[in-house]
């Protein structure tokens, strides 16, 4: 290669990751660099993900994706948030939503008005604050719209992202690639060659003898980490201890009769199971921990959890949570599953693809020899995993649950103190001491906490600035609008069949 310059881009691994990685880079730096992407038809990838956030309609903008035209190809419904079901104690549910709650005024977080109505005892019901919630409303009653803003009122509208089928989406991606000039290659890697002197990695070469040469390599294997992992030899910090599931069993079947915005995430014995509504069948899957539970009970757990009959068999996936000691190391990145896992409950993955990819692009180094774009991208992607991982373990430790050995675990375990010091703050004020970059929001970590039954024994004292006349008036105020502006929303299902119903032809294909 030419010392000064990286031209030629090698990506190997053709799941969510080896693709969403393509695409951007064909679209962003598509005119600079001659971009091969290496998969094994034979390996296949990991086939779930199917559940995003909001952020991935940023990359949907940035590629120039029409939206109801992915929906058709890919079955995809719209998604309004999380359902959590008996998470803080058997027999609760709460929605994580992707909006805000209320209104907030002036300076002061609506939950503060929320908590001050509330007076000052410890016995409330904390699903009063999702009377307020313009997505609850609208997910309870499985209704979906384009709504930027509640009519004249300062209320924003529904904030909302996708459930897709996930390997109609890396297809989708594929083509989209293709289409600007990513050259695939079908083909297994058998090993890996490095340059004596830097150990940079040189080329792949392929099981048939095929070489493929680079400048700059993504590492998009998957668990596998082939490049990152296995050649560079780049460690794994586990994080199992405070997120102890490691097992996953996945299994689709039947659409569900009523096409709900939004993923429902159940509590079981000793993990989890998630339900994601598709046009066309419901993605389904048992995450748990292997030191509570066996493999043949979750099985049976998960497929008399199920609310419409399987399509198969269930599929077994093993992981373990935590992440690369290094995301990027000599010239060579991991993104996806080889970079770290995180645990599918907030449904982050995609995102920390889409985010590590426009990072990587925002600092692609011009040169092969620079390094302090590596230390900087490095730094940043260590923060995000650690926020992510923060929320993921409140969802785990703040419950009362006691009734098995995984939640008394879970309970009474110690957790970062970064986490403890957010729990300590919200318990004792009602505030949230997120950092400024964190991937959740303010109305995101206050919902798991009320939800997971953590309530504020005050509330921030800027919210008496109203009398309780006017308090109560304003609380009356927005029920109103908001139900109103929900009964003026069409069913999911009938958004979805008059602008992307799933188109059958690519769904068979
Ligand atoms: C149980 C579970 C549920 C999940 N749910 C969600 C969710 O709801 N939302 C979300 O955002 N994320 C979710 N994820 C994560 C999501 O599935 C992944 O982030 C996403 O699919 C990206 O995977 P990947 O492309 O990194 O790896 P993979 O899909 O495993 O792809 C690896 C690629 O590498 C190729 N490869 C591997 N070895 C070789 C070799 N030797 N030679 C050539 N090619 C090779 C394979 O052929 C394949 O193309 C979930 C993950 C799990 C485990």
């Amino acid at each position: 290669m030419d010392e000064s310059g990286i031209t030629r881009l090698v990506i190997v691994g053709g799941g969510t990751a080896g693709w969403i990685t393509a695409a951007a880079f064909a679209r962003l730096l598509g005119q600079r660099l001659a971009i091969e992407l290496v998969e094994s038809e034979a390996i296949g990838t990991v086939g779930v993900g199917e559940a995003t956030i909001p952020q991935i309609i940023r990359l949907n903008t940035i590629l120039g994706i029409d939206e109801h035209d992915f929906l058709r190809h890919t079955g995809g419904t719209f998604k309004l948030g999380i359902e959590f079901v008996d998470w803080g104690r058997k027999g609760t549910r709460y929605l994580h939503t992707f909006g805000e709650t209320g209104l907030a005024l002036g300076h002061v977080a609506f939950h503060h008005y929320w908590r001050r109505s509330l007076g000052q005892g410890t016995h409330h019901d904390p699903m009063s604050l999702w009377d307020y919630s313009l997505h609850q409303h609208a997910a309870a009653a499985a209704r979906f719209g384009k709504l930027e803003r509640v009519g004249n009122t300062a209320l924003a509208g529904l904030a909302y992202a996708y459930h897709f089928d996930a390997s109609r989406y890396a297809a989708y991606l594929r083509a989209y690639a293709e289409a600007r000039g990513v050259v695939r290659t079908e083909g297994i890697v058998a090993a890996v060659e490095r340059e004596g002197t830097s150990g940079d990695i040189t080329a792949i070469t392929l099981a048939d003898g095929r070489r493929v040469a680079g400048d700059f390599f993504i590492d998009c294997t998957g668990f596998r980490a082939l490049l990152l992992g296995e050649a560079l030899g780049v460690g794994y910090e586990d994080w199992s201890r405070w997120l102890p599931c490691d097992r996953a069993l996945a299994v689709p079947s039947e659409r569900l009769p009523v096409l709900v915005p939004y993923t429902r995430a159940g509590a079981r014995e000793a993990g989890w199971q998630w339900r994601i509504p598709l046009q066309h069948r419901t993605g389904n899957g048992l995450v748990y921990s292997s030191s509570f539970l066996a493999d043949e009970a979750a099985a049976e757990m998960l497929l008399a959890g199920l609310d419409t009959p399987a399509l198969g068999d269930p599929r077994p996936i093993r992981f373990t949570t935590g992440r690369r000691q290094a995301f990027w190391a000599h010239n060579c990145v991991g993104i996806g599953l080889a970079s770290g896992f995180l645990e599918p409950l907030e449904s982050t993955s995609i995102h920390l693809i889409q985010s590590h990819v426009s990072r990587l692009i925002q600092l692609f180094p011009g040169n092969r020899r620079s390094s302090a774009e590596r230390d900087e991208y490095n730094r940043r992607c260590a923060a995000e995993f650690a926020q992510i991982r923060d929320f993921l373990i409140l969802h785990y430790h703040q419950t009362a649950r006691e009734d098995s050995e995984f939640w008394r675990y879970c309970r009474h375990m110690a957790v970062p103190d970064s986490l403890t010091h957010k729990l300590e703050l919200f318990a004792a004020s009602g505030r949230v001491g997120r950092d400024v970059d964190d991937l959740f929001r303010e109305a995101s970590w206050v919902q798991v906490m009320l939800g997971q039954g953590l309530m504020p024994r005050a509330h921030d004292p800027m919210a008496d600035q109203i009398s309780p006349g006017q308090l109560a008036e304003f609380l009356a105020n927005l029920k109103t609008i908001i139900t109103r502006a929900v009964a003026g929303l069409p069913a999911h299902e009938d958004y979805l069949a008059r602008h992307c119903a799933a188109d059958p032809a690519s769904l068979a294909a």
